[in-house]
């Protein structure tokens, strides 16, 4: 029954998805077609402006159908054993600088290692999608608090839909704008957002989702108007730490070519 109700939500998504790029496509050929129409009748500089504008509207098409690629990638994806301190710290710099000025970020990785079974552009991907939500959250800028720490679920079905056991956690706080209820109830909605249309196509969270869910992990989010956001990710740690291969073996395979 639980997996004839996940399969039922999948579907419900995937129509959301389908219904949403039909309608966001069609507002943009719909720009695009109108400028064309006010080409055959316009003066010189009035060409410029809509050339100028069917530029854009292509663009954001593109921007479009590539994060949808992006989401419906569900073909099996190379999964290693990664430490999830080394995919935070090894992101640090790029995230910071993605951030940009007005925007602190700070990492925190527990000393303990946190060795998980996934992939790692798309560990990458999650912590892209949380920070720069956050600092979106943050106009008037603000700090995003990354954090990682091991953690233990024991049985109790009335607090978490993850089986018992170890689990990598990971958290992305931000003392922005925090969200209302509507929002929160939404927010992992494929195309649900509420940035205007050239900066969120709302498939950020709903791709954030589907890569926690696929590595057997879930996601939770607390949020205050006001106050800020933290979501919470864990991921089952994996029991083997990443086998090292031995440095003579290594020279050999890598001069071997
Ligand atoms: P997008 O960023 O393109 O809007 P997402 O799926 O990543 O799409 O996010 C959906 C919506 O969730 C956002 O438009 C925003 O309203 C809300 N949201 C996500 N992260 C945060 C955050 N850290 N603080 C406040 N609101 C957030």
């Amino acid at each position: 029954a639980d997996e004839r109700a996940a399969r039922a939500a999948r579907l419900e998504s995937l129509g959301q998805l389908a219904s949403g790029v039909a309608h966001d496509f069609n507002n943009l050929l719909a720009i695009i077609l109108n400028c064309i129409e006010f080409i055959a009748e316009d003066t010189g500089a009035e060409v410029a402006e809509d050339l100028a504008r069917i530029r854009n509207a292509a663009h954001q098409a593109q921007e479009l159908t590539s994060q949808l690629l992006l989401f419906a990638k569900r073909e099996p994806t190379h999964v290693e054993i990664v430490d999830l301190n080394t995919v935070v710290t090894d992101a640090t710099d790029l995230l910071s600088r993605a951030i940009g000025a007005g925007v602190t970020l700070r990492c925190h990785t527990c000393s303990k290692a946190l060795p998980v079974y996934a992939n790692r552009s798309r560990l990458d991907q999650i912590l892209f999608n949380l920070v720069i939500n956050a600092r979106d959250a943050m106009p008037d800028g603000g700090f995003v608090a990354i954090a990682t720490s091991a953690v233990e679920l024991s049985e109790d079905p009335a607090q978490q839909t993850l089986p018992a056991g170890r689990y990598a956690q990971l958290t992305v706080s931000d003392n922005g704008t925090g969200m209302s209820a509507e929002v929160k109830d939404r927010l992992f909605e494929p195309f649900f957002t509420t940035k205007p249309a050239d900066q969120g196509t709302g498939l950020g969270l709903a791709t954030v989702y589907g890569i926690v869910g696929d590595a057997g992990g879930a996601i939770t989010v607390d949020s205050t108007l006001g106050a800020g956001t933290t979501f919470r990710i864990l991921l089952p740690l994996s029991q083997f730490v990443r086998p090292e291969p031995a440095p003579d073996h290594r020279t050999r395979s890598s001069s071997g070519l």
